[in-house]
């Protein structure tokens, strides 16, 4: 195992033996009574056995989507569970830190609360992008999570301004890149960078762009003595059937071309939106978006009352720190968007 990924983990986990569930250890033969599960269905396709720890088809078809090997992969119950489990798998409770750059993903401090690990905010810088001093004030944190097309700001960083930061740490801190949105911003992903350095974890979900949000899919791309300490923590049979073989289907080589011709289409109507914008008055930023929402910065909250009477639910995001009168807006359908824009539209009119 490599140094890094044994010198961080928790060293319990280290001599751990991961709990052997039936299908871990697996078996030949016609009969098989080895997992307690009942010998009948009344569904189908049949879901009276456990699943494959990790379904095969699923984990075929992202590795080749992600371009990566399938030792590179686990596959979790959304890239939520994956925050979780790194945290769980590398830091100690009440000693430990993880280092996040906000505004950013609320998930990452919440998990770390629930695992009574420290959270060390370094803010983005006011274009947000990182502390340039960043590397200095991680006080020892484990794991460095950076999001990246970064949500709720939609603002993006290039593989060349975060490679050295992960070159930087390759001996003394893990470096999480949360892509959830990279399918709206293809070129900056890091994946082509897993080979070269121990220290770096990619996050992927099929809840954004691959419109698979209430199946709960998503992946954790790294090294595999990483991918081999997180599999110790991870529920017996994380991936439930029914999901796997819908997420299987839906990254096969016909499934990424319709998402990527969804992308194409939201991020046109993302550009739309942001040229709408520009023509009304009130609005103090747009925050140019490498994802599949705007942030929108409004002269006043006046507007979020306005937008909520109309039944346009967004994200109010003036309570975070920085974000002061400040909606996220998720792009939707043509419809949606053309609803949203003439509602913004009469609203800027009516309270000029
Ligand atoms: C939506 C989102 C997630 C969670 O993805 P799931 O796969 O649905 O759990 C993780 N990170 C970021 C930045 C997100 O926006």
């Amino acid at each position: 195992m490599s140094c890094l990924a044994s010198r961080l983990a928790r060293p319990e986990l280290l001599e751990m033996v991961p709990y052997q569930s039936a299908r871990r250890i697996g078996g030949s033969g016609d009969v098989w009574l080895n997992a307690n599960e009942s010998p009948f269905s009344d569904s189908l396709p049949a879901y009276n056995r456990y699943p494959e720890f990790q379904p095969t088809e699923l984990v075929n078809n992202y590795a080749r989507y992600a371009n990566i090997t399938t030792e590179q992969l686990l596959a979790t119950r959304g890239a939520d569970e994956a925050i979780e489990l790194l945290i769980r798998t590398f830091c100690i409770p009440a000693q430990d830190s993880i280092t996040i750059c906000t505004p950013t993903y609320g998930m990452y401090a919440i998990s770390a609360a629930t695992c009574n690990v420290a959270v060390n905010t370094v803010p983005l810088t006011a274009d947000w992008q990182l502390d340039p001093q960043l590397i200095d004030k991680l006080q020892s944190s484990k794991l460095l999570f950076i999001c990246n097309p970064n949500n709720p700001t939609g603002s993006t960083l290039t593989p060349s301004q975060l490679e050295p930061i992960v070159a930087a740490l390759q001996e003394q801190c893990i470096v999480v890149v949360d892509e959830a949105y990279i399918e709206f911003s293809p070129q900056l992903t890091m994946a082509s960078l897993l080979d070269k350095y121990p220290n770096l974890v990619i996050l992927r979900t099929l809840s954004k762009a691959f419109a698979l949000a209430g199946l709960r899919c998503g992946f954790m791309l790294a090294n595999t003595d990483i991918i081999e300490l997180t599999k110790k923590v991870i529920a017996p049979y994380p991936v439930p059937a029914p999901v796997g073989e819908i997420a299987g289907q839906s990254l096969s080589v016909n499934g990424v071309m319709k998402m990527t011709s969804r992308v194409a289409q939201l991020n046109k109507l993302n550009q739309q939106f942001c040229d709408a914008l520009l023509q009304l008055s009130g609005i103090r930023d747009i925050y140019r978006s490498g994802a599949n929402f705007v942030l929108v910065r409004f002269d006043n909250e006046q507007w979020f009352s306005e937008l909520a009477k109309e039944g346009i639910v967004v994200r109010n995001q003036s309570k975070v720190n920085t974000l002061e009168n400040c909606l996220r807006f998720s792009i939707g359908s043509p419809a949606e968007m053309q609803c949203l824009i003439k509602v913004l539209t009469n609203i800027s009119i009516a309270i000029k």
